[in-house]
């Protein structure tokens, strides 16, 4: 397979008409990103003046560690986006807060060359979830002894309930100072 990372296409080879760039089986992005089904979808890219309209798909499944219980687990992606690109030089500070107010997804090209593989990355990494969870009511695990509390239960788990000082008493009624 070709180099990933040199994916992309350079301003001038965009025709008058536009460009679709239809793309499948890509499963590896590096190692941020741990794919479980290859990633599929296409870009549909449009030059008006210096600036690039694009729509794009793309389909695929990632796996995440679950933020309370650690484990991995599959995280299905289907995405569709709008982008304007815009040549990086043009990037000031007064423009840049014009297109926040827009609320506009705008992304940036550099030498003329839009690069696939960062674009795609970008969208994946947009549209994860900002809380990841392997199901919506994951007990996570036990803050004492560790236990995933999705597969097994533990001693301690009465201690759930109570303030997190109950473990404390506890401990110290053992010791019997
Ligand atoms: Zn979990
Ligand atoms: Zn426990």
């Amino acid at each position: 397979m070709y180099d990933l990372k040199n994916w992309g296409v350079s301003l001038e080879d965009i025709p008058p008409e536009g460009l679709k760039v239809e793309f499948e089986n890509i499963s590896d992005l590096g190692k941020e990103l741990n794919i479980k089904e290859p990633f599929s979808g296409y870009f549909k890219l449009k030059k008006l003046g210096i600036e690039v309209k694009l729509e794009g798909f793309l389909k695929g499944v990632v796996i995440l560690e679950c933020d309370r219980c650690l484990s991995p687990y599959e995280f299905p992606i289907e995405h569709t986006f709008k982008l304007n690109i815009l040549p990086l030089a043009s990037l000031n500070i007064e423009e840049e807060k014009e297109l926040s107010e827009e609320e506009m997804e705008v992304s940036f090209y550099e030498n003329s060359w839009i690069s696939f593989f960062e674009l795609l990355k970008e969208e994946i990494f947009l549209s994860l979830p900002y809380k990841k969870l392997c199901q919506p009511d994951c007990k996570g695990l036990c803050p004492v002894c560790g236990t995933n509390l999705n597969k097994n239960v533990c001693k301690c788990k009465s201690y759930k309930k109570d303030s997190p000082f109950a473990i404390l008493k506890e401990l110290f009624s053992d010791k019997k100072i």
